[in-house]
């Protein structure tokens, strides 16, 4: 049978570089969940549906096709009609839009069957919202990653400046409150600590820490 930990947090958390890490040290393969509600919004994006639940998102739904694949170095591909859309989904506005359209439930059904079959054909470590109280409830170690805000914010503005985008602190800290307030007050699968789920607070930890936290964690608990 196949190992799988369910790692779940707010944005911003460091959830992706920590458990790509981690699970490079461990052998397993690293799911990014929020890579796929983000190929959804940018499909509605691009066909102009609005993201809220409504019979255009349903047939939004029918018309595209989502997949995962990993590349030569084992990092995440995600494909949108056959198209690498990974770099694309990346920006400030993606966020948001993700942000919104994981609220419909429509949405998360159908990348449910998607998220699950991933975890039964390989060791994975999961990243995602919902991944230890909805998609792998029996994940073998569940891990809830999280950080203040402010360490959250002043982590993704370094990441984008480093990337060369214009952007503003106080942009980035509205956009994680906001992402916050609407992942755990949705109705559908809203962002919450599964109740077997160990809370990782990496606020004072810097990334090396945090990784040999979560490793130590995965460890002690498999
Ligand atoms: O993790 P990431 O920031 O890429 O996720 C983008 C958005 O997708 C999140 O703000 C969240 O609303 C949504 N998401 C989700 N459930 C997941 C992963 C992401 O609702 N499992």
């Amino acid at each position: 049978m196949s190992v799988a930990i369910a790692l779940d947090g707010p944005a911003g958390a460091g959830k992706s570089s920590i458990a790509k890490r981690a699970a490079k040290a461990l052998d397993y393969i690293y799911v990014d969940t929020g890579a796929l509600y983000r190929t959804i919004g940018l499909a509605a994006t691009r066909r102009g549906v609005a993201p809220v639940a409504s019979p255009e998102v349903e047939a939004l739904l029918r018309a595209i096709t989502v997949d995962l694949t990993f590349n030569d170095q084992g990092e995440q591909v995600v494909l949108l009609d056959g198209e690498d859309v990974s770099g694309l989904i990346r920006t400030p506005e993606a966020s948001m839009m993700a942000s919104k359209i994981s609220a419909i439930p429509a949405v998360r059904a159908y990348l449910l069957d998607l998220q699950r079959n991933m975890a039964k054909t390989h060791n994975v470590i999961m990243d995602g919202r919902d991944i230890g109280t909805v998609v792998l409830p029996d994940a073998q170690v569940k891990i809830f990653l999280t950080a203040s805000p402010e360490a959250r914010a002043t982590r993704r503005f370094k990441e984008l400046q480093e990337k060369g985008m214009d952007v503003r602190y106080e942009d980035i800290l509205n956009d994680v409150i906001t992402r916050d307030y609407n992942d755990t007050h949705r109705a559908t699968a809203p962002l919450k600590p599964a109740e077997d789920s160990i809370t990782v607070d990496t606020t004072a930890l810097d990334f090396e820490q945090s990784v040999d936290k979560i490793i130590s964690v995965i460890k002690e608990n498999l």
